[in-house]
């Protein structure tokens, strides 16, 4: 039997803290570090919603993600005694003729059942929002409390492993021994900061920077999400998160005059009314130029692993991916072909 795993994990956002718990179910000991600057999971509205309306199509595994990721939610949940993950649900406007189309044709099929219900004359006249083409309701659509959650995962790191609150510093590791303590594994999972890193950046990581507003609203509906070139959160109180701008090759996390017009105008195109900007915040996705994930282990350094590039939806990822990775690095099971390093 192999001796017990010691993995040294840099960065605490998303990914390295969904990793951070797989491992630990599986046994292995973590030691997680970050400096605190999180500039991605922090910001992100955390909505998951399986369908691509451009297309009408269904996400990348969306029907091998949804179920990993409420029983991950769920587990943690249960664990910690914290509550972040609810339903939400998702109104799409359509935004024509084409789209309405679209779903109607696919709202009775049943590769697409479990994520559309078939419209009513009521999605049809929809009025609480300027409805051009008609609306359709997603079904399995979910809302993540990020704040919550990586306190909740923290939580846990803290209880069964350590969170060291650092930055790390690339020219401190020798081998896998960093600050005089031996690993046996360095995972990397630092987001969009992956840029710097001295092994990976070979890798096409793509920062996409993206900006949302909170707004309060006294016309937006506070029991579903709305969607048309932009979405809304209702957060209650009247309050909705809004976004997002997305600026491709952009590792600013500044909030931005620009951004924050730009959002206000895509809200116009769903609701006539003056709203007030609470908040503005400003991330950076870890994107990716072929739009999968990195997981994997470095070509030349056994020992120096990847877990990065989960761009714009990785809180619809981070579950079944993290138990993929947990399964490849303690089991010796293969990464999914998609998202595996080769493919550079
Ligand atoms: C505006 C916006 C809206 C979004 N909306 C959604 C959404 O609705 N649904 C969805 O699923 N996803 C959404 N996302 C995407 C989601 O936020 C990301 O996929 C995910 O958070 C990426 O997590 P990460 O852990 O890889 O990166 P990060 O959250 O950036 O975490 C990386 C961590 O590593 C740390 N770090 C890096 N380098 C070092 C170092 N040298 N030393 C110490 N620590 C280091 C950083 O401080 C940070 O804490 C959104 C993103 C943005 C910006």
């Amino acid at each position: 039997m192999s001796s017990k795993k010691h993995v040294l994990i840099i960065g605490a956002g998303l990914s390295g803290l969904s990793v951070a718990i797989q491992l630990i179910r599986k046994g292995a000991n973590v030691t997680v570090v970050d400096n605190l600057e999180n500039h991605s999971s922090r910001v992100a509205a955390a909505m998951i919603n399986p369908l691509v309306f451009r297309r009408m199509t269904k996400g990348w595994r969306v029907d091998e993600f949804i179920p990993a990721l409420k029983h991950f939610y769920q587990s943690i949940e249960a664990e910690t005694g914290a509550k972040f993950f609810s339903f939400i649900p998702i109104r799409r406007l359509f935004s024509s003729e084409h789209e309405a189309e679209l779903w109607k044709k696919k709202q009775n099929d049943d590769r697409f059942t479990t994520y559309m219900e078939p419209t009513t004359p009521e999605d049809q006249n929809y009025d609480k929002a300027i409805n051009l083409f008609g609306s359709g309701r997603l079904k399995n659509t979910y809302f993540v409390d990020a704040k919550v959650f990586l306190a909740s995962c923290k939580k846990i790191v803290k209880e069964k492993g350590q969170l060291i609150q650092a930055a790390f510093v690339y020219s401190e590791l020798n081998e896998t021994s960093y600050q005089g303590i031996d690993y046996t594994d360095i995972l990397f999972c630092e987001g969009y900061l992956g840029i710097n890193n001295p092994w990976f950046s070979y890798l096409p990581l793509d920062p996409t920077k993206g900006e949302v507003l909170t707004i309060r609203s006294e016309k937006l509906p506070e029991d579903e999400s709305l969607n048309r070139k932009c979405f809304n959160l209702p957060l209650g109180n009247k309050l909705f998160k809004v976004g997002s701008t997305i600026d491709w090759g952009n590792p600013t996390t500044h909030a931005t005059k620009e951004g924050r017009e730009e959002i206000l105008k895509k809200l116009s195109l769903l609701i006539d009314e003056k709203v007030e900007v609470v908040d503005q915040q400003a991330g950076v996705r870890p994107g990716s130029k072929d739009r999968r994930p990195f997981i994997g282990t470095h070509p030349k350094h056994s020992n120096y692993h990847i877990f990065n590039g989960l761009g714009s939806k990785g809180f619809m990822l981070a579950p079944l991916l993290s138990e993929e990775f947990a399964g490849y690095l303690i089991d010796g099971e293969e990464v999914h072909p998609e998202t595996a390093l080769n493919r550079f």
